[in-house]
């Protein structure tokens, strides 16, 4: 069994057969969650899971698994996700779905049979067009969100009900989820970085130490609109001024008090929005991150508070309300220690790193132990229709899947 690899050109076949299904035409792939690409991609993919000989059966809230039944009923379980934000890359999600797909197909046959089960996983609406990130593994694991089915709208323009409707589903299908959960022993995903740490040292393999957690607030600044020209500025309560003075003081806090932190205000909208009336309001978002509970909590904090002392100061309102938001997890030792052992067995060059974005693993982590392996981003573009990958990382990365499932499922 140690000689055993994946077969890669099939593997790539795959990612380029799933390629074709919702091309955008401005150059990436657009699968959003129940989008008709996306109900293409569930259709691709249940289909390659039967020709492959594995079981395969879906959860109330679309989650698709494929299973290589095992001597006992445990699962040790390796997937990620086939959604894709719009106009976005190849590779985010469908590497770790379909490299594990692959894994599943070669032990399958060789005829291997194993003392755990495997599974295969895809998980629904892991990029969070819908409403809010990670709804499948959120609804796999028992972790909903609460009022996260509630949305009236998604951005879409549908309500969740009507598009989980033209999928088969419900939100109460959705609820019930958690409870066809198999019983798991661990979860391995494979996905790109997203970032340019591997490839800048030149290592095809990153272990993943720890995923962020973040917060992501809706927040508003209430001050006082007015004429442009009439009312002299230190009359003025800017709420645009009052954000800037905010979006400053707020980085150089994150910068200086908690370094590798990050605070990103990734939307403005100012109101009344015209040329020559002064901002009455600014409605912003502010995601924070980090990869330390007790960090995350304390700059989110003293960063709620500097809005607020900032909006007292200059005479406005301030408010927020949590969108979403997830704990940093750090990865079990135990899964890392084999992961290392795996690589160095392999012959495979790797380094450890924290993870800044979010994944269904870090989710799944609240269920069994959990373990990340990363491939280089070219660039370090992700979420975009640029993505890539170099091909050898991901045939390593399969390889060392491969053998961590046997491994694993193996006791
Ligand atoms: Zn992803």
């Amino acid at each position: 069994m140690n000689d055993l690899r994946v077969n890669f050109e099939r593997l790539l076949k795959d990612l380029e057969e799933l390629g074709t299904i919702g091309r955008d035409p401005k150059g990436g792939v657009s699968r959003p969650s129940f989008s008709l690409p996306d109900l293409e991609a569930r259709q691709w993919l249940k289909r390659k899971i039967e020709e492959a000989g594995l079981v395969c059966r879906q959860d109330g809230a679309g989650n698709i698994f494929g299973r290589l039944p095992g001597n006992q009923t445990r699962v040790v379980m390796s997937g990620s996700h086939l959604d894709t934000v719009l106009n976005g890359g190849l590779y985010d999600g469908s590497v770790g779905v379909l490299a594990a797909l692959e894994c599943l197909r070669r032990l399958k046959e060789e005829n291997v049979r194993l003392e755990k089960t495997l599974e295969v996983a895809s998980f629904t609406d892991e990029e969070g067009n819908l409403v809010g990130d990670f709804l499948g593994s959120r609804a796999f694991t028992g972790q909903l969100l609460s009022g996260q089915l509630r949305t009236a709208r998604t951005q879409f323009g549908h309500s969740l009900e009507e598009i989980l409707q033209k999928a088969g589903l419900s939100t109460d299908s959705v609820r019930g989820a958690a409870a066809d959960r198999p019983e798991l022993a661990a979860y391995l995903e494979i996905h790109i970085e997203q970032g340019p740490a591997l490839e800048e040292e030149g290592v095809p393999i990153g272990l993943v130490t720890s995923i962020a957690g973040k917060r992501y607030y809706q927040a508003t600044l209430v001050g006082r609109p007015g004429h442009a020209g009439t009312t002299p500025l230190e009359l003025r309560q800017d709420a645009f001024i009052a954000l800037s003075d905010f979006a400053l003081r707020a980085t150089q806090l994150v910068a200086r008090k908690y370094y590798g932190n990050t605070i990103t205000i990734g939307r403005v909208l100012l109101k009344p929005g015209s040329f020559s009336i002064i901002p009455g309001e600014a409605d912003f978002t502010l995601d924070l991150r980090s990869q330390e509970p007790d960090s995350l909590k304390s700059m989110e904090e003293e960063v709620l508070a500097l809005a607020s002392e900032v909006a007292s100061t200059r005479g406005l309102t301030f408010y927020s309300r949590i969108a979403d938001s997830t704990e940093p997890v750090r990865i079990n030792e135990e899964l890392l220690d084999r992961l290392k052992g795996l690589c160095r067995k392999l012959g495979y060059q790797y380094r450890l790193l924290p993870s800044g974005a979010g994944h269904d693993a870090q989710i799944i982590s609240a269920v069994c132990p959990a373990a990340m392996v990363f491939i280089p981003s070219i660039d370090g573009l992700s979420h975009v229709p640029e993505e890539a990958i170099n091909p050898e990382d991901l045939e390593k990365a399969a390889n060392l899947l491969l053998h961590s499932l046997i491994s694993l499922a193996s006791e």
